[in-house]
């Protein structure tokens, strides 16, 4: 498996499989999962809708395929649906909305992923000549771009009051939803009982090295299967994959505290330097986005210098992104404070 060159802060999807994952992979019970043969998929797609609390599940590709799927079950052409203007599902995501659903974002500012219930009520639109009629809330927890921000419970209950009063759905991009539930303690079922649908992904920080499950009620992922299957992510003897992603999910997460303490760790230990805008009371998680802003050093001069160093990092648009995992020690963490500290103070 090779020796470590670089401490690789760029995302927690760079985790590499467990060796456990390895040989659960190497002898994976296989079949045609298109006819529904293979054991290992229905095994984690049970376990999956067990742990998140919806009644069934299904293994996709990826987490955009999960979230392109959602949309498409819960809308109809030319609708409108909400999203956070800083989600992935609109920034990174946006043309599938428009290419596969054919629906329109309506994006609405929030605090910290959380959109206030009164803007989006606001928001919703009931179809008419000129207009397209509002079908769909999306909520993002943790949100990426907030800098894995937990999203709190009470802005769950709010948006499905909402919900239920105009006949809308609600999907959860819940990518990192276990990250949110490990750092506020608050169950994932809790979280989920108000959505309709939700992503969550398995090659994240739960180290699998494939593949999202979307889950629902039984309705919902039927229609779903249809729609995984035209989009091409019909896959045949899966349980290759889907064995890591049984254990991502009884062996990963309560691991997830660990990444979370050392970001903050991290935080702390690079808050104070000249040209870091950084508040370690913002990093909830295993994200730290920070602002950079150094009067001699420009970012992209200050990415080298840490690349030179073996440290990399993501940067975008004025700022620094940071992410822990499991192939990130306390040593990386200790040796990339020290790097921060010798480039940024001379
Ligand atoms: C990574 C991510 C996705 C998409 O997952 P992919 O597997 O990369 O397609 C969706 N939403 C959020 C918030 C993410 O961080």
């Amino acid at each position: 498996m090779g020796e470590k060159i670089f401490s690789d802060f760029r995302s927690d999807t760079v985790t590499k499989p467990t060796r456990k994952m390895r040989l659960a992979m190497a002898n994976a019970e296989v079949g045609d999962d298109v006819f529904g043969d293979d054991p290992t998929v229905k095994k984690l797609e049970e376990l999956g809708a067990e742990k998140i609390g919806k009644e069934a599940s299904l293994f996709v590709p990826s987490g955009t395929m999960g979230n392109s799927i959602a949309v498409k079950v819960w809308t109809k052409e030319l609708e409108e649906i909400i999203v956070e203007e800083r989600s992935h599902i609109y920034n990174m995501e946006s043309t599938h909305i428009a290419f596969i659903s054919r629906v329109i974002p309506r994006p609405l500012p929030s605090r910290r992923g959380a959109m206030d219930p009164e803007l989006v009520e606001k928001a919703i639109r009931k179809p008419a000549l000129h207009i397209p009629g509002t079908s769909l809330i999306c909520i993002e927890n943790t949100h990426n771009y907030w800098g894995g921000a937990v999203v709190p419970i009470d802005n769950f209950r709010a948006m499905r009051e909402i919900a239920d009063k105009h006949g809308l759905k609600i999907h959860l991009d819940g990518a990192r939803i276990f990250n949110a539930s490990i750092s506020s303690g608050v169950p994932v079922k809790e979280y989920t009982k108000y959505v309709d649908s939700v992503m969550f992904c398995l090659s994240k920080g739960l180290s699998a090295p494939i593949g999202s499950l979307l889950a629902g009620s039984k309705e919902f992922i039927e229609k779903a299967r249809r729609i995984r299957k035209l989009l091409g992510g019909g896959m045949r003897q899966v349980g290759v994959i889907a064995a890591a992603g049984i254990i991502s999910l009884t062996e990963m997460i309560d691991r997830l505290a660990e990444d979370h303490n050392r970001a903050k760790r991290l935080a702390e230990g690079i808050c104070n330097l000249p040209g870091i805008e950084l508040d370690p009371k913002d990093v909830e998680t295993n994200i730290i986005f920070l602002k950079f802003n150094h009067p001699r050093i420009s970012i992209q001069e200050f990415l080298n210098k840490l690349k030179e160093k073996g440290i990399l990092a993501l940067g975008l648009a004025g700022r620094i992104r940071l992410v822990t995992h499991k192939d990130i020690n306390d040593e990386d963490v200790e040796k990339t404070i020290k790097a921060f500290k010798e480039i940024l103070k001379y």
